[in-house]
């Protein structure tokens, strides 16, 4: 929200960046040790290389009215007025500039989080890729305004118009960064909210880089403004600021249901992404390689830092044992290491009250009687760091903490079953319910099984795969509203109704 961007809105309103003629960038990790910690308006930023600012209750004041100015009070260039079509031509630059940048974005993700690099670059063509499709979305919304409505009287006459909700307050997690933001950026603006963005302060500098590519592109000011800090701090009072409009929230249960209290006393409306402890039901007649690398990466990717983690493992008990040995084989061969290191496919959690927490829950589960099978702690060849090999724990009941508490970490707990029914009941016994995965060759099976699945989302026949153009959220203590696809634009949509008196004749 930095006055000087106020310069280019004013005097060109219709820059967009352009691919061909960009400017040179001396873009790198090293340009951005010292950009970090220059500090924004009034925070508390510390000047060390590294660190981040913190802002505080007056830069959200700051940012809130930045927001507020752009949406509406922006002389006449005010981007809730603006057409789809306008706002897709930043979209699409914004989406230009991350996959040029790719793999410095992908470098500067893994050292922030210490996800391997190659799925921080996955996760950065998910980023570039949501632009892309919220910018065709953005498109299309101008062909939807003056929906007309069909009414029972014929001297009325009635269309809906769809606008966008105002200044909207995005707050998301650590585990994949930049891709949560976008998640949530990309369809505000596509839906021509303004935003202020305030990521995790265990993992935001990638999300700084993105108010750099907004900058780079010529997005008006004010139109996004991303705002670091701890949540307490920066989070709380830009949640319960009075002209935030709508607060889109991506993190634990705890978090949430902190939010939804503060903005339950203004009435504003709230989506919540919440956290999970997602099952995975393996019948009898599977491919056991197979399955067993479905259910490794659907536990372990991001190193186990999934809402959506599939971490309950319930085997039919006709295969228990053999499939078992063959995850405890896929196990052996996860490479962990920095996550630069090519190859690497678990790297550090994410910081150091994150590990104690996970070996915490694994000594809870070992002294409330379960069996630590494989892993459980740092892996021999690494002395230092905050790693935690791929962990297996069983004789697990359905009361222990294990089974029943989210650990955000690379650890699988399992079960067994023996019929259908007793499948189902465990899957959904749970008070989340975000994910479900089922594995069988039987698809009738899977459909059956899918629908009695009691969570927002289910795979069948693999776990984690995410599209952009499907939606994506939970039930229960999950949360709530839809992220992705056009579920995850009307998040950002109001609408209204517009009637008009026709008739010549006095009412
Ligand atoms: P968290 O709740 O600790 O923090 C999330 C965000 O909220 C951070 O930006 C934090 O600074 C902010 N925050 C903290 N206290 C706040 C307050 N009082 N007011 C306003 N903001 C506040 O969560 P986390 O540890 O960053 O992320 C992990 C959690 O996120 C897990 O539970 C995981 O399941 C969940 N998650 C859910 C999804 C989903 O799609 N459902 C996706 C990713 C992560």
């Amino acid at each position: 929200y930095e006055s000087s961007w106020a310069d280019q809105w004013d005097n060109n309103p219709d820059v967009v960046y352009d691919s061909q003629n960009r400017k040179s960038s001396s873009s790198s990790a090293d340009k951005y040790k010292q950009k970090v910690g220059e500090g924004l308006g009034k925070t508390k930023a510390v000047a060390s290389t590294g660190d981040i600012p913190a802002a505080t209750a007056e830069d959200v004041e700051l940012a809130v009215e930045a927001a507020r100015k752009a949406f509406t009070r922006n002389k006449g260039r005010d981007w809730a007025f603006t057409s789809g079509a306008y706002r897709a031509k930043y979209l699409r630059a914004i989406a230009a500039k991350i996959t040029e940048r790719k793999s410095e974005l992908a470098k500067l993700e893994a050292l922030d989080c210490g996800k391997p690099l190659d799925e921080a670059a996955w996760d950065m063509d998910d980023v570039a890729g949501c632009f892309e499709y919220y910018a065709d979305l953005a498109e299309g919304l101008d062909a939807k305004q003056k929906t007309p409505v069909s009414l029972p009287m014929e001297t009325f006459k009635s269309y809906v118009l769809k606008e966008p909700i105002g200044v909207v307050a995005l707050i998301t997690p650590w585990n994949y960064p930049l891709l949560m933001a976008t998640w949530k950026v990309a369809p505000a603006l596509a839906a021509g909210c303004t935003a202020i963005l305030k990521p995790s302060e265990l993992a935001s500098v990638t999300c700084l880089e993105l108010a750099e590519v907004c900058k780079e592109v010529g997005l008006p000011p004010g139109v996004l403004n991303i705002l670091t800090g701890l949540g307490p701090e920066a989070g709380a009072p830009l949640a319960s600021h009075p002209h935030v409009d709508k607060i889109a929230f991506t993190g634990s249960t705890a978090t949430g249901s902190r939010i939804m209290a503060s903005a339950s006393q203004m009435v504003k409306p709230v989506s919540m992404e919440l956290g999970g402890k997602s099952p995975i039901i393996v019948f009898e007649d599977v491919d056991l390689d197979k399955t067993a690398e479905w259910t490794a990466f659907g536990c372990f990717w991001t190193n186990g830092q999934m809402c959506s983690a599939t971490s309950r493992l319930l085997v039919h008990e006709s295969i228990a044992t053999e499939f078992v040995d063959r995850l405890v084989k896929w196990c052996k061969n996860i490479k962990i290491s920095d996550p630069l290191e090519e190859g690497c496919r678990l790297g550090p959690v994410v910081s150091g009250g994150q590990y104690e927490k996970i070996l915490k829950f694994i000594s809870t589960a070992k002294s409330e009687g379960a069996t630590i099978l494989f892993g459980g702690a740092r892996p021999k060849h690494l002395n230092k760091g905050f790693f935690i090999e791929p962990t297996i724990i069983t004789d697990v009941n359905t009361s222990m903490q294990i089974w029943r508490e989210e650990v955000f970490g690379p650890v699988l707990c399992v079960k067994t079953f023996s019929t259908e029914d007793e499948a189902i009941e465990l899957a959904n016994d749970t008070h989340y319910g975000l994910g479900a995965a089922v594995i069988s060759k039987d698809l009738e099976r899977c459909d059956r099984v899918s629908k009695a699945f009691r969570a927002g989302i289910a795979w069948i026949n693999c776990s984690q795969p995410c599209f952009c153009q499907a939606p994506w959220g939970g039930l229960k203590s999950s949360g709530f509203g839809r992220e992705l696809g056009e579920w995850g634009l009307e998040n950002y949509l109001s609408v209204k109704q517009v009637t008009q008196y026709i008739s010549d004749e006095p009412w």
